[in-house]
């Protein structure tokens, strides 16, 4: 069963009123519910008081960067799993993979065409939606579970972000295949949606540290020039 993730609550965190206007409009007009936060603080507190199902999150904003804001709602765990897309007037690739290691999902720089950034918070949200009894994924001491949405590690419980789930769950799901980029790009971020390969290296080195702890087996491969693996030497 697959739920259109209509009647959604999206925060909107950005304090160019023209913007807030355009971005509330066309969500609107596609069903979605707007929440609308004009900087940071303000931010967390409506996070924290209605968690919304994704926060479309300006850079540059007053009092707190958006940066900040992301860096807050990752440790909460109220909010700590709500998909975050970042808005950025800058375009400098440094600071797109800074904005993903803070704890992003996606990311897009303005000035950004209304449809896409629709297709991806639609995408974005189809990721983040719970699936109904698909069972447990088992690899070697990790255990996926599909309908809770949790993984453990030799019994330990490992946090990842909706994306880096996902990402696992698809290797999981095919372990000891080689996927190239633009594959886990289309198989986790959808065919419509046009991202970086190079982000695909900054979740899986999240998902790598997430997972691997000290004196374990790093269970993601990379395969120069072709790309991932969940598999290791020493266990297959
Ligand atoms: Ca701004």
């Amino acid at each position: 069963m697959t739920r259109e993730p209509m009647n959604s609550l999206v925060l909107i965190v950005e304090d160019e009123a023209a913007l807030v206007t355009l971005l509330r409009y066309n969500l609107e007009k596609e069903g979605y519910r707007v929440a609308e936060a004009s900087d940071g603080e303000e931010a967390l507190a409506v996070a924290a008081e209605t968690p919304p199902d994704l926060v479309l999150l300006d850079w540059m904003l007053p009092v707190m960067s958006g940066i900040e804001v992301c860096r807050q709602m990752r440790r909460k765990p109220r909010t700590r799993d709500i998909p975050i897309l970042m808005l950025t007037a800058r375009s400098e690739e440094g600071d797109k993979v800074r904005g993903l290691n803070t704890g992003a999902d996606d990311f897009m720089t303005k000035p950004f065409s209304v449809p896409e950034l629709i297709a991806r918070v639609r995408a974005l949200l189809r990721r983040t939606q719970p699936v109904q009894n698909k069972g447990e994924l088992t690899y070697s001491d990790v255990v996926l579970d599909m309908d809770a949405h949790r993984v453990t590690r030799n019994g330990r419980s490992i946090h990842l972000g909706p994306t880096e789930f996902r990402l696992l769950q698809y290797l999981m799901q095919h372990t000891g295949l080689v996927f190239s980029r633009e594959e886990l790009l289309n198989a986790v971020w959808g065919p419509d949606i046009y991202v970086e390969p190079r982000t695909v290296d900054v979740h899986v080195r999240r998902l790598r540290k997430a997972l691997n702890g000290d004196n374990e087996a790093d269970l993601i491969r990379t395969v120069r020039a072709a790309g991932y693996a969940i598999d290791v030497e020493g266990i297959v």
